[in-house]
């Protein structure tokens, strides 16, 4: 580009989520120079409504579903609720990505695990046990959440979904943080809008910085982690047309009842779940509470005379339906998505519904203060799937493009994406470097 210095580099990586920060730190770390680029700020000061609202997108898809997704270091792990959950076993099975070689690494790192049961949160444990006593089958949930860093005792509890302030959650700028450390060089508000390709190979990327400058940076690969509404949009423009289609998003209530003791506002989110309509419903429950006012908001737009409900907000107990859907979704080349609920999907939240209700009514919930949130697409994912748009290796048609996000699931994951993508991140970087040492390996002999 006239006037423009052109930099060299290893590895441009698109995007510091948690694919985007787990490539970024492993290449870093074996000494290779990498660039990451975020179109999002740094935004330090965490657990305002202020930075949520001006970082967190939750355009609607053409018909009407919310599609989260978030621009800022670390994506949306920000405001995740650090549900750990281990990879589909259908992952190995079906495709032969067996991500077990890096688990315990990964764990290790992110001191994921289950939550002493002392901080599971006393209304989460109640609502456990009532609904074990119904006959179901609740049990605590590993979390990203290290309780050695608590620093009052406890955690953010329903205010992690702003970011949490406390520090005990983990999230994907610990990785980026780590590849920084290393030599990584991370440009943010910096937006990648094309990847360069040149003789069938892609050769670099053309950004747009805050203040409206274009740039160019060139490196031997480049690896697309912007997420799962972002890559598919610049494969489209590099010209591979077998992305976009095929979007899932694990869509998600939370019904709400007004108890007779302390609510879930001060547990962390989903401490305890149940998996037990998983094989057989494709249904996981568990328990939550949103922010303040994101949940008045939210009881005001299915109805304002849920008002007064607003109110009782230290009272209010949630439980999370989260349901596998179909890939019927859609990303177009103008980046608006198409993503609507068919009959399944609805009969899956429905039936998730009705447990939920049952056990809010066996806590002591009255029916009257019973609501049911909208339905959100909570993990937008699938529109560059393994076996369609990307290798197992996961890359691309164009040579040395990769792509390592939630956008490169094959199937709905149906459960928390982080620990996959963690997963997927090690094992690409694995993948990467081993063909850099055949590289060289051959210009050596050569
Ligand atoms: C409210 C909520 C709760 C959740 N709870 C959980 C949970 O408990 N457990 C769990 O495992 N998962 C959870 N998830 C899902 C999980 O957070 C996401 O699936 C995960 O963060 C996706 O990671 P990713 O690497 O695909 O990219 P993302 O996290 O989407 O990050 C992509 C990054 O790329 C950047 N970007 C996009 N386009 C460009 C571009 N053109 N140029 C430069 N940068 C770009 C974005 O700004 C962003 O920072 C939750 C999600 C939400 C919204």
């Amino acid at each position: 580009m006239a006037g423009e210095k052109l930099h060299e580099y290893d590895a441009i990586v698109v995007g510091s989520g948690p694919g985007g920060s787990t490539v970024a730190r492993e290449l870093s770390r074996n000494g290779k120079k990498t660039l990451v680029l975020e179109r999002g700020k740094d935004i330090q000061k965490l657990g305002s409504y202020m930075t949520a609202l001006r970082v967190l997108d939750m355009n609607p898809s053409r018909e009407g579903l919310p599609m989260l997704r978030a621009s800022i270091t670390g994506g949306a792990s920000v405001f995740y609720s650090a549900s750990a959950a281990d990879p589909p076993p259908w992952l190995a099975t079906r495709y032969g990505i067996d991500l077990s070689p890096w688990l315990e690494e990964i764990k290790r790192e992110t001191k994921a695990g289950v939550l002493p049961e002392n901080l599971l949160g006393k209304a989460s444990i109640k609502v456990m046990e009532t609904a074990n006593k119904l006959g179901y089958h609740w049990e605590p949930m590993a979390k990203f959440l290290d309780p050695a860093k608590y620093t009052r005792g406890y955690c953010c509890g329903a205010d992690t979904h702003l970011g949490c302030k406390c520090g005990a959650k983990w999230t994907a700028r610990e990785y980026l943080k780590d590849a920084v450390s290393a030599g990584a060089q991370l440009l943010v508000e910096t937006e990648c809008e094309q990847v360069i390709v040149e003789n069938g190979a892609a050769v670099g990327v053309r950004v747009r910085t805050s203040d409206g400058r274009k740039k160019e940076f060139r490196a031997e690969r480049i690896i697309l982690s912007a997420g799962g509404l972002s890559t598919p949009l610049l494969l489209m423009r590099a010209g591979i047309d077998t992305v976009g289609d095929g979007c899932f998003s694990d869509p998600t209530v939370v019904v709400y009842g007004q108890a007779p003791f302390e609510g879930t506002w001060a547990d962390p989110p989903v401490s305890v779940v149940t998996w037990e309509f998983y094989d057989s419903d494709g249904i996981r429950l568990g328990v939550i509470m949103e922010p303040k006012w994101l949940f008045a908001l939210n009881l005001i737009k299915r109805s304002p005379r849920n008002l007064p409900l607003a109110f009782n907000y230290r009272k209010m107990v949630g439980i999370l339906v989260k349901v596998k859907d179909d890939l019927s979704g859609r990303v177009y080349p103008d980046g608006s998505v198409s993503k609507g609920l068919g009959e399944q999907e609805w009969a899956r939240l429905n039936k998730g519904i009705g447990v939920a209700k049952e056990i809010l009514r066996a806590v002591g919930c009255p029916e009257r203060t019973l609501i049911v949130s909208e339905a959100k697409g909570a993990h937008p994912s699938g529109t560059c799937r393994i076996g369609h748009a990307v290798t197992k290796d996961l890359e691309t048609g164009i040579k040395n493009l990769y792509a390592c996000d939630a956008s490169v699931f094959p199937e709905a994951l149906d459960r928390p994406t982080v620990l996959t993508i963690l997963g997927l991140g090690k094992r690409l970087s694995r993948h990467i470097l081993a063909a850099g040492d055949r590289n060289s390996a051959s210009v050596s002999r050569v």
